[in-house]
């Protein structure tokens, strides 16, 4: 079968190569037909070799995805063949650490995902665990359901790890897919002024973001955000500011736009070191907090999410590739034009 294959060291070492289809399944496992793929920025930063974490090679990518089940092992029960299903990245976990245990299992230390140290979905058929699967509301597109994914991440670190009261002031640093996600929970959870700050590149990004809700959309090469969030509300600053960038950069900046007793919360990778002090933080006395992946119950509200509305993937879904076409896919959202490209299978 036709995948998406990282292959080498290089920047560029992506292709499409044929793979083999997965051999059977193991009696507690399930195959799945892929039906569409989310393209990551982190497929992007894999294509180019500037990616900050483990990944195996060769490696197929992508890990936001759903499809059909194919095949249901013996032992698995509340599936069937047919059953139309969004995938977690888990796609393996010891199940015995005390994260496991405790339903966090996507801090494990054993976690593999999808499309890094297992192989991912922009192919054919995929193989999953029974646990990590979602069955889609029949009102949500499969181009839809693959995006389950970034929504997840963006409800895990503004529902589930940080507070935000109705009325508050948030800042979104970052309009990739990300940021976007985040600004629309952001608005679910009642935040009152929405500040998203994109750059040159996010021309129409920083659009669409004023399109889902943002009272302000900011392009901080040519307006400066600090005192910008300065000037709104009662010049103390954000209540909470949201990293999606991970430059560190952006972390300063967040300290500069946080209010004293406010939070930053850090969604964003960056593998750079900073070159700068702190000190805000305990000056101000913020909460910084971080945010990893999502777990069951995050997928399943989610759902709830999309199938009654309240998350619009619309403006977010620029364009579905097939397979073939996975560098425009790539290149499209690279350039900005759009958040989110799909590979359809
Ligand atoms: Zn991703
Ligand atoms: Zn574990």
């Amino acid at each position: 079968m036709q995948a998406v294959v990282k292959y080498g060291r290089q920047d560029g070492n992506v292709r499409v190569e044929d793979v083999a289809e997965p051999q059977g399944i193991s009696p507690d496992q399930v195959l799945l037909e892929v039906q569409a793929v989310g393209v990551c920025g982190s497929d992007i930063h894999m294509w180019h070799e500037n990616q900050s974490w483990q990944i195996k090679l060769p490696v197929v990518l992508g890990h936001e995805f759903c499809g059909y089940v194919a095949k249901v092992g013996e032992r698995v029960k509340g599936f069937k063949v047919g059953d139309r299903v969004a995938c977690e990245t888990a796609a393996e976990v010891c199940g015995q650490c005390v994260y496991c245990l405790s339903g966090n299992y996507n801090l494990c230390p054993h976690r593999k995902g999808y499309g890094n140290l297992i192989d991912g979905a922009m192919t054919r058929f995929a193989v999953a665990r029974p646990q990590i699967l979602h069955r889609i509301p029949d009102n949500v597109t499969f181009e839809q359901a693959s995006l389950t994914e970034p929504v997840c991440v963006a409800y895990n670190a503004l529902v589930e790890k940080t507070i935000i009261k109705p009325g508050e002031t948030v800042v979104i640093q970052g309009v990739g897919a990300i940021g976007i996600m985040a600004l629309q929970i952001a608005k679910l959870r009642g935040a009152g002024i929405i500040i998203a700050l994109g750059t040159d590149i996010d021309a129409h990004r920083l659009q669409v973001a004023k399109q889902l809700g943002a009272t302000h959309a900011i392009n901080i090469q040519h307006q400066d955000p600090v005192q910008f969030v300065k000037a709104s509300g009662d010049g103390f600053g954000a209540d909470l500011v949201v990293d999606a960038t991970g430059v560190s950069k952006a972390l300063k900046q967040s300290m500069d736009m946080v209010r004293p007793n406010g939070k930053i919360t850090k969604i964003g990778w960056g593998p750079q070191p900073l070159d700068f002090s702190l000190d805000p933080l305990v000056g101000k006395a913020v909460t910084m907090q971080g945010s990893f992946s999502h777990t069951y119950t995050t997928w399943e509200r989610v759902l709830g999410l999309l199938a009654t509305g309240q998350v619009d993937l619309k403006p977010v879904i620029g364009g579905a590739y097939p397979l073939t076409e996975w560098r425009e896919a790539f290149e499209r959202m690279e350039k900005g034009d759009n958040i989110k490209s799909v590979i359809k299978i």
